[in-house]
């Protein structure tokens, strides 16, 4: 039984069955039936594509409201460094900081400052002996359902360090305990401002073994408006940061690669870009590289479809912002520098849940593909998406699956008419 909580659902009084998303999803989880989309749990990576593509806004993404957040005794902000490139002419992010204090927030973690100990913890990872190279990076939720669904023999290179956003919560959580020792678990609420769906789905279901620290997920393009008023009246911040340039450039592809300052890396954004990269590493193509960085969103986080900005004009602040910062402000004290601490790592990889497989035993299974081939030589070929599925390929596994007719497809169902009037005429013709 699946029991994936997702976070991008459908609206189904908004959708009018066009099929637009259908030919975007990168995991053919969507089907049109009864005049509207259907996403099919167990394929669903909660990628945002289909938010993104919906002409209709039927498609969203599901997180907490603000209002939810500000019902907790205690409630920490943990800024994703993509929320600080949404903001025009932004010169210093203790700005953008103040200004969640100002909307309610008692405390504020940046992910950025997490960011940098993962990145410093990172280099120490890539020094072991024994694990399996090149390492991908666990940061993108996306990638990391993505690989547990379709890519088996990849999950030994995943990187077992938690990503930013988690060693965040863990630092959040810790920091109020200590200061705030009066608190009871329940009174504290550490909150996360995402530009992305997936962390939503991350939160839910957990990673691996791994249950998150994080209690609710709100999204920057309904935290925007409230901040940009609350930093309009130009309150002059505390200044208390602790972003430097590696922690920012987190929020675009390439920015966690360049920080393991090691030049046998890739970095690759779109999930058609990391599709090819997984499928040639698969492949066992790609050699003598140490990281790989997948993000599945095009340009990395600050393309989340729950950020607000263009993602190139985000990017762009985002350097200029970095220009004035630090290297990093998070530097490894003592051991640190030799051990990474048991608690920054996962311990049991994702599970694999295929989603090309047909069934449960495996001879009934090349038999089902076996009849998928035959079928879909048979049909047209044209992947018109008519029959409510996104290509012909699909459609065949969906009538084998016992999920569709053969007549859901307007050419066969056509050519079957043909076929029954000349029968009809030859029969008729025949008769005395
Ligand atoms: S893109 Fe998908 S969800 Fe949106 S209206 Fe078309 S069929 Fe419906
Ligand atoms: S979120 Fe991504 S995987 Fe899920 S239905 Fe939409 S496009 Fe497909």
């Amino acid at each position: 039984m699946n029991t994936y909580e997702h976070s991008v659902a459908l609206d189904i009084s908004r959708c009018t069955g066009c099929t637009t998303c259908l030919k975007h999803c990168p995991t053919e989880a969507i089907r049109i039936r009864d005049g509207h989309a259907h996403i099919i749990s167990d394929r669903c990576i909660d990628c945002g594509i289909c938010i993104r593509n919906c002409p209709s806004n039927a498609k969203k993404a599901t997180y907490s409201k603000l209002d939810a957040v500000m019902k907790y005794k205690w409630k920490v902000a943990l800024p994703a460094p993509t929320l600080y490139g949404q903001f025009e002419e932004l010169e210093d992010i203790d700005y953008v900081l103040q200004g969640l204090l100002d909307i309610g927030f008692d405390d504020v973690v940046e992910v950025a400052q997490a960011a940098e100990l993962v990145s410093a913890y990172t280099r120490l990872y890539l020094k072991n002996e024994g694990i399996t190279k090149p390492v991908i990076s666990s940061a993108c939720p996306v990638v990391m359902r993505l690989i547990s669904l379709r890519y088996p023999t990849l999950r030994e290179h995943i990187m077992q360090l938690l990503p930013p956003m988690e060693i965040a919560a863990k630092m959040a959580r810790e920091k109020t305990k200590r200061e705030h020792p009066e608190l009871s678990d329940e009174d504290i609420c550490i909150c996360f401002i995402s530009p992305c769906p997936a962390k939503v789905s991350y939160i839910k279901n957990g990673f691996g073994d791994y249950k998150s620290e994080v209690d609710e997920v709100v999204s920057i393009s309904d935290i925007y408006f409230n901040l940009l008023n609350v930093m309009r009246r130009g309150k002059v911040p505390v200044p208390f940061s602790r972003a430097g340039m590696i922690g920012i450039s987190w929020a675009t592809s390439g920015g966690e690669s360049s920080a393991i300052f090691n030049d046998k890396y890739l970095a690759a954004d779109g999930i058609e870009n990391v599709n090819r990269v997984l499928d040639q590493l698969e492949n066992g193509n790609i050699s003598s590289l140490e990281f790989i960085e997948l993000n599945a969103c095009p340009g990395g986080c600050v393309g989340g479809v729950m950020a607000l900005e263009n993602p190139f004009i985000a990017k762009a602040r985002l350097q200029t912002l970095r220009r004035y910062l630090p290297v990093s402000q998070t530097y490894l004290q003592g051991d640190e520098r030799e051990y990474i601490p048991e608690s920054y790592f996962f311990e049991e990889m994702p599970t694999y849940r295929p989603i090309q497989r047909l069934s449960e035993n495996f001879a009934e299974s090349l038999r089902m593909m076996a009849d998928i081939q035959k079928l879909r030589s048979e049909l047209p070929g044209i992947d018109c998406g008519a029959c409510g599925a996104p290509n012909c390929r699909a459609f065949a596994e969906d009538i084998v699956r016992g999920k569709a007719k053969r007549d859901g497809c307007v050419v066969e169902k056509s050519r079957m008419m043909d076929e029954q009037l000349q029968t009809k005429e030859q029969n008729d013709h025949d008769s005395p």
